[in-house]
C-alpha cells in the first residue's frame, strides 16, 4: 500500500463522524482523515483539527467558518477553511480523499453526497436521506463514474455483509428470495396510544440500544426510521419492496438477515456499536479493528423476533407505500417528515401528529418521476412547505391522540 488512504468526513462532528474519526485513529498507517465537514459546530470542528491535523476543514454557514478560520490561525495550524454549502461539495470530490463518509443527516446532505457520487468516490453511506430522495440519480451517477457504495447504516451494512461480493450497486442479487430489516422498536414500542399521544421529544430521544441524534431518534420511536431503511435498501440492492420485510427484534443484535431461494437465512450480528460498520466500509474487502467489544451471546441470552405494529406506528406503512410508488413519493415521504419531526421537538406538535402530517402531505400529490436533482429538490420544497401549513393547522386544532 503507498501510504495511507485519504478520508473525507461530511458530517465530521455529527456521531457517524466521531465514530469514524475513532476508527481511522486506530489505523494511522492505513487511513488519513483529510478533510472534515461540518455545518456549524465550530468547537468540536477545531478539537477535531487539532487532533486529527486535516488539509481541509469546511462548515456550511459563512459565520461558523469565519470563526473557525481565525482560531485555528490563532493556534497557529495550517488547515484550509472552506465556507458554505459548496464547500462540502468541495471536499466529498478531492483526489487526495477518495474515500468519502457522507454523515450529514436529513436532507442537508444530499448534494454532497451526490458530489461523492460524481466524483467516482469510494463513497459510505449513513446519509440515508440522499438514497431516499435521489436514490435511483445516486445509482446513476455512481454507475456512470464506477463510485463504490458502502452503506454504513447498521441494517444496509448487514444485508452489505450477508450478499455474494462483487455486485454492482442496485442490482438484484441472485437467488436472494428478500431480505428482513429488524428494527429495534425504538422507546415507545410496548406504549399504548394514549401514552403515544402525550409522549415528549425527551422521551423519544431516549432511545434503548443506539446512541442517536435528536432527529433519527424520533425516527426511530415512530419507525419512520426503519420506514426510510426500506427505501434505502430497495435502492441499494434492487430489490422490490415486498420482497423487504421488516421484523422487530427487541436486543438489537442481529442487525438484519438475507434469505436465499433455498430457505437459508444468512445474517449479520453484533454490539450495537456504528464502528462496526464504519471499519467494515472503510477497510473492505479486507477487515480491520474496529474498537468494538465481542458479543457474548450467552449473555445476551435470547433473541426475540416479532411483527411491527402498523397501528401504533403508521409511519412505516406510509414509507412502504412510498417505496412501492417510488419516483418522488419517498422525496415527498422524507420532506414532510423532517418538518413534521422538528415541530415536534420544537414542541408544535404532538407525536401522533408526525404521522397525520406526513400522511395529510402525501395525499396532496405529486407523484411522477425523479427525473433530475432539480425535480426531486422542487418536491422537496413544496412537500416541505404543505406539511408546514399542516403543522400549524394540527396544531391549532389541538388534534390529540
Ligand atoms: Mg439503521
Amino acid at each position: 500500500m503507498s501510504g495511507p488512504m485519504g478520508v473525507a468526513i461530511l458530517g465530521a462532528t455529527g456521531t457517524i463522524g466521531e465514530n469514524t474519526l475513532d476508527v481511522i485513529a486506530r489505523h494511522p498507517e492505513r487511513f488519513r482523515a483529510v478533510a472534515l465537514g461540518a455545518r456549524r459546530d465550530v468547537g468540536k470542528l477545531l478539537a477535531q483539527c487539532e487532533r486529527f491535523r486535516p488539509d481541509y476543514a469546511a462548515l456550511a454557514e459563512p459565520q461558523a467558518a469565519a470563526d473557525l478560520e481565525r482560531a485555528l490561525r490563532e493556534r497557529g495550524l495550517p488547515t484550509r477553511v472552506l465556507a458554505g454549502p459548496g464547500a462540502l461539495e468541495h471536499i466529498a470530490a478531492l483526489p487526495e480523499a477518495p474515500a468519502v463518509m457522507a454523515g450529514i443527516v436529513g436532507a442537508a446532505g444530499l448534494a454532497s453526497t451526490l458530489a461523492a457520487a460524481r466524483a467516482g468516490q469510494r463513497l459510505m453511506i449513513a446519509n440515508k436521506e440522499s438514497l431516499v430522495m435521489a436514490g435511483p440519480l445516486l445509482l446513476a451517477q455512481a454507475r456512470a463514474s464506477g463510485a463504490m457504495l458502502l452503506p454504513i447504516d447498521s441494517e444496509h451494512n448487514a444485508i452489505f455483509q450477508c450478499l455474494p461480493p462483487g455486485l454492482a450497486p442496485g442490482c438484484e442479487p441472485p437467488g436472494v428470495r428478500r431480505i428482513l430489516l429488524t428494527a429495534s422498536g425504538g422507546p415507545f414500542l410496548d406504549w399504548s396510544a394514549e401514552q403515544l399521544a402525550a409522549a415528549t421529544p425527551a422521551q423519544a430521544c431516549k432511545h434503548p440500544k443506539w446512541v442517536m441524534g435528536r432527529k433519527i431518534s424520533v425516527d426511530s420511536a415512530t419507525l419512520m426510521n426503519k420506514g426510510l431503511e426500506v427505501i434505502e435498501a430497495r435502492i441499494l440492492f434492487g430489490l422490490a419492496a415486498d420482497r423487504i420485510d421488516v421484523v422487530v427484534h427487541r436486543q438489537s443484535l442481529v442487525h438484519s438477515l438475507v434469505e436465499y431461494v433455498d430457505g437459508s437465512l444468512l445474517a449479520q450480528l453484533g454490539s450495537p456499536d456504528m464502528r462496526t460498520p464504519i471499519a467494515y466500509a472503510l477497510g473492505w474487502p479486507e477487515r480491520i479493528d474496529s474498537g468494538v467489544q465481542s458479543l457474548d451471546l450467552a449473555q445476551a441470552g435470547s433473541l426475540q423476533f416479532e411483527p411491527p405494529d402498523p397501528v401504533r406506528f403508521p409511519c412505516l406503512p406510509l414509507a412502504r407505500e412510498a417505496a412501492r410508488v417510488g419516483g418522488l413519493a419517498p422525496a415527498v415521504l422524507n420532506a414532510a417528515n423532517e418538518v413534521a419531526v422538528a415541530a415536534f421537538l420544537e414542541g408544535r406538535l404532538n407525536f401522533c401528529g408526525i404521522s397525520r402530517v406526513i400522511e395529510a402531505v402525501i395525499d396532496a400529490g405529486p407523484s411522477g418521476t425523479a427525473t433530475d436533482l432539480d425535480s426531486v429538490l422542487a418536491a422537496d420544497a413544496s412537500a416541505r412547505e404543505r406539511a408546514v401549513r399542516e403543522v400549524v393547522r394540527l396544531g391549532r386544532t389541538g388534534a390529540t391522540g
